[in-house]
C-alpha cells in the first residue's frame, strides 16, 4: 500500500487483510511496538520515529525480511509503510523472489495535502491497545478515553503539525521515484480516497476485482 502519512491506508490495509485472510504488516506499528518496549531497535530509532525522519534502510529492510519470512506469510501479506524509497523497494524485489513470492500489486491511495493535515492533527491512539481514533471522523464516545479498554488517548508525538509538514515533505521527496519504480513495471493502481472508509474500501475491492488480482 503506497499513501501518503494520514490517506488512511492503515485503515485500509486492515479491512484487506481481513476480507482477503492475509497478515497485515506495518513497519510503523512495529517501529512504535519496539520502541514502546524498549528494544534494542527501539532504542537505536526512537528519534527517526518521534521527528518523523526515515529509519535507515538497513534497519528498515532487516526488520522486514524477518517479518516476512514467517510461515503466516506464504501466501502473501499487506504491507503498509514500506518500502518508502528505491533502495527498499529493489531489496525488497529481491526478497520476495528469494522466498519464491509473485511480484507487488502496488496500491496508491492519493488524498489531498488539507484533508491529510486535518485528520492527522485530530487522531488519537489509546496508550494500551493502540485503537485508533479520530476527533473529527471517529471520536471515542467519552472524552480522551479508549471505546474497548478504557484507557487513556493520547497524541502520537509524530501527528503533531510541525512532524506531519515534515513526514509529507518526506513521503513526496521519497517516494516520487517509487511510484515511476512501479508504474513502468505496470504494477501501481491508483485510488483516489475520496468518501468515508467504506467508500474507499469499495473502490480498492473493485479496482482489485476489475484488474483481476
Ligand atoms: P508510519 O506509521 O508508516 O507513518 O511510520 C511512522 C514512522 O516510522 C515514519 O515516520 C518513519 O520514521 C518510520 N518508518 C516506517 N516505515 C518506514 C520505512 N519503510 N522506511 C523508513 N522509515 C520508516
Amino acid at each position: 500500500m503506497l499513501g501518503a502519512p494520514g490517506v488512511g491506508k492503515g485503515t485500509q490495509s486492515q479491512i484487506l487483510s481481513r476480507s482477503l485472510n492475509l497478515p497485515h504488516i506495518s513497519t510503523g506499528d512495529i517501529f512504535r511496538d519496539a520502541i514502546k518496549n524498549k528494544t534494542p531497535t527501539g532504542i537505536k530509532i526512537e528519534g527517526y520515529v518521534q521527528s518523523g525522519k526515515l529509519v535507515p534502510d538497513k534497519i528498515v529492510i532487516s526488520v522486514v525480511e524477518e517479518r516476512i519470512s514467517k510461515k503466516d506469510c506464504v501466501s502473501g501479506f499487506i504491507m503498509d509503510g514500506f518500502p518508502r524509497n528505491i533502495t527498499q523497494s529493489e531489496t525488497f524485489e529481491k526478497l520476495i523472489k528469494k522466498l519464491d513470492l509473485p511480484p507487488p500489486i502496488v496500491l496508491n491511495i492519493r488524498c489531498s495535502k488539507n484533508i491529510i493535515i486535518k485528520r492527522l492533527s485530530s487522531r488519537r491512539v489509546c496508550k494500551n491497545c493502540g485503537k485508533n481514533f479520530n476527533l473529527e471522523f471517529l471520536p471515542p464516545k467519552k472524552d480522551n478515553i479508549c471505546d474497548d479498554c478504557k484507557e487513556q488517548l493520547f497524541q502520537r508525538p509524530d501527528d503533531y503539525p510541525t512532524a506531519i509538514r515534515k513526514r509529507l515533505d518526506v513521503y513526496e521527496k521519497e517516494t516520487k521515484e517509487l511510484k515511476n519504480y512501479y508504474n513502468k513495471k505496470k504494477l501501481l493502481f491508483t485510488i483516489n480516497a475520496k468518501g468515508n472508509i467504506d467508500e474507499i474500501s469499495k473502490q480498492i475491492h473493485k479496482k482489485l476485482l476489475s484488474n483481476n488480482i
